[in-house]
């Protein structure tokens, strides 16, 4: 057994005893302790809570209690999700030292499955941004090559996986915060479907688009991990009260014969670099040689996209963020007992939101403001519905949808921090699914000719039709590994660079 094995090899060994969950949580912590200061894809470790819950499901096992199937399986939880007495930052200097009374229902669920949670992840602050340059403690590194970004807003999640600090994690994806990691550290993330996944406990950056979904390293484990952490939950009023699609055997069906696949014309061609193109045409070919028939599809919306999640996500912060009011989480500042309430929250909230938040809660009261509510806001609200059917009708015509995940391979580290509209281009072809409250899947299909850095490829499927999705990144996953003759990350000189 191997820290390099996937969750489901895990799973098995830890079945077969030929590992204890103790000593798999231990060989995660060394890992980490050897690559940590150099990826940072960590915020907080709960040593202590995580051994204490390995101890607790190898005394179930040899007792012969019947046990779920990630029992045992370590995971990185993004630093967004609440998990009780546990601090939980964004991100953010305001939540510093916060410590939630709760947990989040997928920490529940976790805990229920017996799943052994490492630790606390990095992010852009409060899941702002697409590189995690936006922590307000400091970035995570790219483990293909130190001076890139991992991706964001889950950089942390994703690099863990890449590293082999933990084969599973959890994000959150707004715009493609799981996505767009995934596919520029060579790893697997799924936004399900919206609803999908409670958000309790998820600290709400934009209400209507957040959603919390599984990652890892090959489709089969974020299914294990997807069907842990799905289900209705009456805690959040946007669940849905319907039956979790067996995503699990749909990842192992591996055929897409006569699977009809459409190319949205929109996600592709200029902006995008010319080696992503290119794996992502491979990728095409091969799920034409399993098969599946392969048709274009327009979008016109799409080009709007953009902008309209540029609206709706800072409006929706502006409302979410205004808890953060120094009086009831984290950071006071200037409260010297002669100050107003107002001076205190004023110099509470210049201290302990970073610059991206200030800006998104600018534009978002500004949008919201009434003598620009319909201009702006409302607009956008439309643009969202014209998405909506531009994949209604695109669904007529196909089973699933695809396009590369992000127009580039990982950038460099500061490359962008400097231009906000150059960063969110980023999320130019993951945005629209969240828009429509769909699903969205992204794994690698290759190394880009140019830099040798991972590409990502994303499939959409239909609200709660989240099964198709395993099932073609199953399918094209297990006709890669083959054609490569090992798993993508085996091509990264994982930290050859580190000090
Ligand atoms: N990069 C996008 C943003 O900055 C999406 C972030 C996310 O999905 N949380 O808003």
């Amino acid at each position: 057994m191997s820290i390099r094995d996937n969750a489901w090899q895990m799973s098995d060994a830890l079945n077969n005893k030929e590992i204890s969950a103790v000593e798999l949580a231990n060989d995660h912590f060394d890992q980490i302790s050897k690559v940590d200061k150099d990826v940072h894809a960590f915020l907080y470790l709960d040593k202590e809570g995580a051994l204490a819950q390995a101890k607790e499901v190898d005394k179930k096992r040899a007792a012969g209690e019947k046990l779920s199937p990630l029992a045992g399986v370590p995971l990185a939880l993004k630093d967004v999700m609440t998990q009780r007495d546990i601090p939980t930052t964004c991100g953010s200097k305001i939540l510093e030292n916060w410590r939630p009374p709760y947990d989040s229902t997928v920490v529940t669920k976790l805990k229920d499955a017996g799943v052994v949670i490492l630790g606390k992840t990095n992010m852009d602050e409060f899941a702002m941004g697409s590189s995690t340059e936006n922590s307000a403690y400091g970035p995570t590194h790219n483990p293909w090559d130190l001076s890139r970004i991992p991706g964001g807003s889950g950089g942390g999640s994703a690099a863990s996986l890449a590293a082999f600090e933990a084969p599973l994690a959890i994000g959150t994806d707004t715009g493609g915060s799981i996505r767009q990691p995934a596919a520029v550290t060579g790893t697997v993330g799924v936004k399900p479907t919206y609803g999908g996944v409670s958000r309790y406990g998820l600290v709400a950056f934009s209400s209507s688009l957040d959603q919390a979904g599984p990652c890892a390293r090959t489709v089969l484990d974020t299914a294990l991990l997807h069907q842990v952490i799905a289900g209705y939950d009456p805690k959040d009023s946007t669940s849905i009260n319907q039956a979790v699609p067996d995503v699990v055997a749909a990842a192992k069906k591996l055929d897409v014969k006569g699977m009809k696949i459409g190319i949205v014309k929109q996600l592709s061609g200029d902006g995008y670099q010319k080696g992503v193109s290119n794996k992502f045409n491979d990728a095409i070919a091969e799920l034409v040689k399993l098969g599946a028939e392969i048709v274009e599809v327009s979008c016109p919306n799409f080009e709007y996209a953009l902008a309209a999640y540029y609206l709706i996500a800072p409006s929706e912060c502006s409302s979410n963020l205004a808890r953060f009011d120094s009086i009831r989480f984290g950071l006071r500042v200037g409260d010297d007992g002669v100050k107003s309430a107002e001076e205190v929250m004023n110099l509470t909230r210049q201290a302990g939101f970073g610059r991206e938040v200030k800006r998104r809660i600018i534009l978002g009261t500004y949008a919201l403001s009434s003598g620009y509510y319909d201009a702006y806001y409302g607009s956008a609200q439309k643009v969202r519905t014209l998405i909506k059917q531009d994949f209604d009708n695109a669904f007529t015509k196909c089973d699933v949808l695809v396009s590369p995940t992000a127009p580039t391979t990982a950038f460099k580290i500061g490359e962008k921090s400097e231009d906000p509209l150059a960063m969110y281009l980023n999320d130019i072809a993951t945005i629209p699914v969240n828009m429509a409250g769909i699903g969205g899947m992204s794994l690698p299909c290759g190394l880009a000719e140019e830099d040798n850095l991972p590409v990502g490829f994303q499939i959409m499927a239909p609200a709660m039709k989240d099964d198709r999705m395993y099932l073609v990144g199953g399918a094209l996953e297990a006709a890669l590994l083959s054609k490569w003759g090992k798993p993508i990350l085996d091509f990264a000189p994982i930290l050859a660079g580190s000090k």
